[in-house]
């Protein structure tokens, strides 16, 4: 066997016991069937936000040898299967420093798998994953967003679904069998070794073809080498003269041209123009000062540089005039404001639609509908609910 090579992306610190899961599991399976191989994470610090995407890779070889071989890379250049555990990041992965955006099937090689637990159809799932000139297939596990995460773990099973789906999808990496007496000695519970099951007699996938996705060329930049040392080397500066209006105009906001913000979130607010009081609260307790204060006075959330957190939903007292909307429904990083100001009546209708059709949405922060995990988990254990 040649070694196979499985990556799980996943966003920041709210999955990292769920990755950790699928891939420490992956190396115990192995085991039982005599290889050898190892777990680890690309980034070790945790990114302390709950959107930065991240990554943990299994890698599992037939001897020792084999295996230091391949370690030796920092990170594997492709991999059998890619393993996303979050649909919003089909748009592309960002890490949490300024490396520009990376197509989620980046590394999936030539005929590998794409695994991605979503709600979304196939096709539009393909939409949003960028374009690649060799096959792979995607295989969706019916699943909203897993939160699973460093403090809470919420059990949802999300992790040995992805585990019985990887069985069936990439079988030379390890049998079912194996993989499962690796979850029942790991997690000493019958219903998740039936969950793992149950996901790999369910699996299925959709071949995606050369071409297919996504045509735009990822968000990417050249970063100075060490003789073109500058002022604001690490996080480049704005341009000098830039930022003030001057008179009534105020302040023009500038940001850096760089450090930017692609698919970091996985929500974000929409604003109500026309409810808003001008309170500042949003432009106050912004972690990433996101708000640029227009020159009525109103606050403008800058989408390149929002990380998606939800605090200025939470803070914002008027109802409904910050809503956080799941990422999915956006294609652009664009100012509301500009198009609020443009067409009041078109922005008006666009919001509201966004948001009836958030209510439709599971995927919550947990701020602005408190008790939404607990009523999707009873959900799910309906019949008909997450297979
Ligand atoms: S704009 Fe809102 S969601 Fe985005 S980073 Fe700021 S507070 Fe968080
Ligand atoms: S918190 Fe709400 S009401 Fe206050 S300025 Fe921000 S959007 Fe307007």
């Amino acid at each position: 066997m040649a070694t196979v090579a499985v990556e799980v992306v996943y966003r920041g610190i709210f999955q990292k016991t769920l990755a950790r899961n699928i891939v420490r599991s992956i190396v115990f399976a192995a085991r039982k069937e005599g290889k050898i191989g190892t777990a680890f994470g690309r980034y070790g610090d945790s990114p302390e936000r709950n959107g930065i995407p991240a990554k943990q890779f299994a890698i599992v070889a037939d001897d020792a040898e084999e295996l230091e071989e391949n370690l030796a890379r920092y990170e594997a250049s492709e991999v059998d299967v890619t393993i996303n555990v979050d649909d919003t990041m089909c748009k592309g992965i960002e890490s949490w420093a300024w490396y520009g955006l990376q197509p989620i099937n980046e590394l999936t090689k030539p005929g590998g798998t794409l695994i991605v637990t979503s709600r979304q159809e196939a096709d539009d799932l393909v939409q949003d994953m960028h374009q690649k000139d060799s096959p792979y297939d995607l295989s969706i596990i019916r699943s909203t967003v897993s939160f699973s995460g460093l403090w809470v773990y919420k059990d949802d099973h999300t992790d040995v679904r992805i585990l019985g789906n990887l069985c069936r999808v990439c079988p030379q990496l390890v049998s079912l069998d194996s993989m499962l007496e690796a979850i029942r000695e790991q997690f000493d519970n019958e219903t998740k070794v039936a969950s793992a099951r149950r996901a790999y007699d369910l699996a299925n996938v959709r071949p995606v073809e050369p071409g297919e996705g996504n045509p735009e060329t990822p968000f990417k930049f050249e970063l100075p080498g060490w003789k073109e040392m500058e002022e604001g080397l690490v996080i480049k500066a704005i341009d000098e003269g830039t930022g003030f209006r001057g008179g009534e105009e105020g302040y023009q906001p500038v940001r850096n041209s760089v450090f930017k913000k692609f698919s970091t979130r996985s929500m974000r607010p929409i604003v109500n123009f026309e409810t808003c009081i001008k309170c500042t609260l949003c432009w106050l307790q912004c972690p990433d000062t996101c708000f640029d204060v227009t020159p009525d006075g109103l606050y403008d959330a800058n989408m390149e540089s929002c990380c998606g957190c939800g605090v200025c939903e939470a803070v914002c007292p008027v109802p409904d005039c910050v809503t956080m909307i799941n990422e999915q429904h956006f294609d652009d990083n664009s100012s509301q404001y500009e198009a609020w100001q443009a067409d009041a009546d078109g922005y008006k209708q666009w919001m509201t639609n966004l948001i009836d059709v958030q209510k439709q949405e599971s995927r919550t922060h947990g701020f602005h509908h408190v008790g939404g995990y607990a009523e999707e988990i009873a959900e799910s254990a309906q019949p008909g609910g997450d297979n």
